[in-house]
């Protein structure tokens, strides 16, 4: 089976980890502040936090900012579910925001704009799909209304553009980005008094960790927020640090199949459209595709796992998941909904070669264009 995704990890990695185990130290050391300053050095930032997801990244972020009750915070629905679950943990109301059209499913600024309240205190968005938002006209949406701006990042690692729009970004290293500690996160802010108050509440608001206090004269330490165990552990930074040296590469190769799917669509499935036809900034996280109105998904689904193609949805909105619904009952986003059940993801990882490319196309081809639907062709 051809997967939508598929971790890039080997010996390398096997020896990144006898390292960490060989070493005696296994959580918040060496490897960890080295993996901090390979991952902000690649965005051109002075720094980030380390942390155990990008879960926990937003979660921090959402914490040291402020957010809290009787707050609202503008997001998309078309995101994985911990986009608003975060600002659902600090008690703050997300207000779901419609995108901007089936060739830009990204946020649109006009729903925002629409959906402002005097309540409104931030705005999370999202690079879908590794497609970058347009950064100047939402900082200048955000300066205008007085929003604090935060990226969740977790498609677009890699992009030096990204952790620039706004106060804070959250990256995820999850088993299927592109590129993965297993689980993992971090947090690209600015503002060092920021990054300081989510590096205090990553561990418990201790003033200092257990390597610190190795390596000082004083073995105490004394607790000063209400923070959390968010912390990232060496094994995960060591993977990540092995994990980096391949990522502008593989962001690279994921580029070249893009292309080359764009163009064996518009040749074999003119019916298929490719969100993101024009040109516009990626890391190209995944690759979306929008069936025509005429056929049944799922037959699709059958077909092309029949044909060895594993395919997902990206995604079934959040407003209309259960806890969601039973909360916020009332919210249709037209566009969003209508994507959302038409789009496909086709696999795009940097494992998958141009023969491989050309064989999903045309069983692509060959699952819509069945006699059954009346072929196009
Ligand atoms: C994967 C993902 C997350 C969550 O990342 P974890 O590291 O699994 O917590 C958040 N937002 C988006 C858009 C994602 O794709």
């Amino acid at each position: 089976m051809l997967m939508v995704s598929a971790p890039i990890v080997g010996i390398p990695e096997k020896a990144a980890l006898s390292e960490v185990i060989d070493s005696g130290w296994l959580t918040m050391g060496d490897r960890v502040l080295a993996f901090e300053q390979a991952f902000a050095n690649l965005h051109g930032a002075e720094d980030c936090v380390a942390v155990g997801s990008c879960t926990a990244a937003l979660h921090l972020i959402l914490h040291a900012l402020d957010i809290g009750p009787g707050d609202e915070v503008l997001v998309p629905a078309l995101t994985f579910v911990a986009t608003s679950n975060a600002v659902l943990y600090v008690n703050a109301t997300p207000v779901f925001v419609d995108i901007e059209s089936a060739d830009v499913p990204l946020m649109s600024i006009a729903e925002a704009e629409a959906r402002c309240s005097p309540r409104t205190k931030a705005i999370i968005l999202v690079h879908f799909a590794g497609y970058l938002a347009d950064r100047d006209a939402w900082q200048a949406f955000a300066a205008r209304r007085g929003l604090l701006l935060i990226e969740d990042a977790a498609h677009a690692p890699g992009l030096k553009e990204v952790g620039t729009y706004g106060v804070a970004a959250a990256f995820s290293f999850y088993g299927n980005k592109n590129m993965t500690t297993a689980e993992g996160g971090a947090v690209i802010a600015r503002d060092p008094a920021l990054r300081d108050r989510i590096r205090l509440a990553r561990g418990h608001g201790m003033s200092s960790g257990t390597h610190q206090r190795l390596n000082s004269r004083t073995p105490t330490y004394d607790v000063t927020m209400l923070g959390f165990n968010y912390r990232l552990d060496e094994m995960r930074a060591a993977i990540g640090l092995v994990q980096l040296q391949g990522l502008l590469e593989w962001n690279e190769i994921r580029r070249i199949l893009t292309v080359l799917y764009r163009r064996l669509i518009a040749q074999h499935c003119p019916t298929v459209a490719v969100p993101f036809s024009e040109p516009r900034t990626s890391a190209y996280h995944i690759m979306p595709v929008i069936l025509p109105e005429n056929v049944q998904r799922q037959d699709v689904i059958d077909r092309l796992r029949t044909h060895g193609v594993q395919t997902t949805i990206h995604y079934p909105p959040v407003h209309e998941m259960t806890l969601y619904r039973a909360r916020f009952p009332d919210i249709h986003l037209p566009k969003t909904e209508a994507f959302s059940q038409r789009e496909l993801t086709i696999p795009l990882h940097p494992e998958i070669t141009s023969k491989m490319v050309e064989a999903v196309v045309a069983a692509l081809a060959a699952s819509i264009n069945l006699p059954h639907y009346g072929s196009v062709a």
